[in-house]
């Protein structure tokens, strides 16, 4: 390998080369918006719609502005407020925690499993525990499907009914991944998600979309997302946002979904060797039997605690690398006075120490991959 190969700067995740690959289809999906101008609720939204149903298995879909929108609305759709706590991961994203606390709820943080980095069952029952000692309500729980993997949704459903709690899933990480060989956003429970562009599915811009069987929350979730409104359209009959997609988003991402399962398998195959090239030196990431990633983050734990000469040393390197999350949420400072389920955080918080993210994308070549395992395996050899 020449020198200069050796030090060109690897991409984190390659937005380009998706770009170049779906080439001019999407300058044209979009030229198609320029000219019919319907900016918002155009018809490519309720075709994206359809789509996202169709490949999901889900009944309904309500596309929306983000992620997080994705998030709020479900709570508020449920009537979620002050006096009702929502059990959360503390691992994870702010946006999961903070779509609660916006409600004027009480998230309620729980621990996470330390081989698949998502929420620990025991610790999600001490968290109830934890909520009724602070005299709160426990409304529900939002699961979160972490760096592109499903969590273990049949035990925390089992909790849920057996306490009367909703589940929502936020799946902003993990749109097109399966559990139990069903894709999620079909498995039942309400599945929120996120476009934003360094997402598996993401768009050019903000947006998000909810997904359920109710037809009925469905409606609830419309009404939410254009200010409440009623069907007499100067009768707002509840509080809402401006929660819209986008016309020219959906209009990208029905370009995107044409290659989207392609990237899953090719995100899985770049999955496969890291695991091969590094399972010896660092605890790579264990995906549990039956369900497939969509590796939205491709994160390590380090053996021995030196994270950031770690990451200089591969940074020399031209490898780019990210820490995904240097605090959970129950240590950031928005945060800290929310209850942790008794028996604390010690897996989120041991995990916040000591994990790192490498460059994940469906585009990473075998020789430049090859140049990132290399460059961890000295990095950990000291
Ligand atoms: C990105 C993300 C969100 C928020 O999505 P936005 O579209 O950025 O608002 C929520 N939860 C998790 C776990 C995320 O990774």
């Amino acid at each position: 390998m020449n020198q200069q190969l050796r030090s060109e700067p690897v991409s984190f995740i390659d937005i380009g080369a998706q770009r170049r690959r779906l080439g001019t289809s999407i300058d044209e999906a979009v030229g198609r918006v320029l000219t019919h101008c319907q900016f918002v609720n155009g018809p490519e939204v309720t075709e994206l719609e359809q789509k996202l149903a169709v490949f999901t298995g889900a009944k309904h879909v309500v596309s929306c502005a983000s992620g997080t929108d994705a998030l709020l609305m479900v709570l508020m759709g449920k009537g979620v407020g002050p006096g009702d706590a929502v059990l959360c991961p503390s691992f994870t994203f702010c946006a999961t925690g903070e779509s609660v606390a916006l409600t004027g709820a009480t998230p309620v943080f729980v621990d996470v499993d330390a081989a698949t980095f998502n929420m620990d069952v025991a610790s999600l029952k001490q968290g109830l525990v934890a909520a009724r000692r602070a005299g709160l309500r426990a409304k529900g729980i939002i699961v979160v499907d972490l760096f592109g993997q499903s969590a273990d949704h049949d035990a925390i459903a089992a909790v849920a009914e057996a306490e009367g709690l909703f589940v929502l899933d936020d799946a902003a990480q993990s749109f097109g991944a399966t559990y139990k060989g069903r894709r999620l956003g079909g498995i039942g429970n309400i599945m929120a998600t996120s476009f934003f562009p360094a997402k598996p599915f993401g768009c050019y811009g903000d947006g998000g979309a909810i997904f359920t069987d109710d037809a009925e929350f469905a409606d609830v979730l419309r009404s939410i997302r254009v200010h409440g409104q009623g069907s007499d359209k100067y009768d707002n009959i509840r509080l809402g946002l401006t929660g819209r997609l986008d016309t020219v988003q959906a209009a990208v991402l029905l370009q995107k979904l044409t290659i989207f399962e392609d990237e899953i398998a090719a995100r899985n195959v770049v999955a496969e060797r890291y695991a091969r090239g590094l399972g010896n030196v660092v605890t790579v990431p264990r995906v549990a039997d039956g369900n497939l990633s969509v590796w939205a983050q491709y994160t390590i734990r380090l053996p021995n605690g030196n994270r950031d000469g770690f990451a200089a040393a591969l940074k020399a390197n031209g490898i780019p690398t990210a820490v995904y999350y240097a605090k959970s949420m129950h240590q950031q400072t928005a945060y800290r006075h929310f209850p942790v389920a008794d028996g604390g955080l010690p897996v989120s918080e041991a995990l916040s120490a000591d994990v790192i993210s490498l460059p994940m994308h469906p585009y990473l070549d075998e020789p430049t991959q090859a140049r990132v395992i290399a460059a961890v395996r000295d990095a950990v050899a000291g």
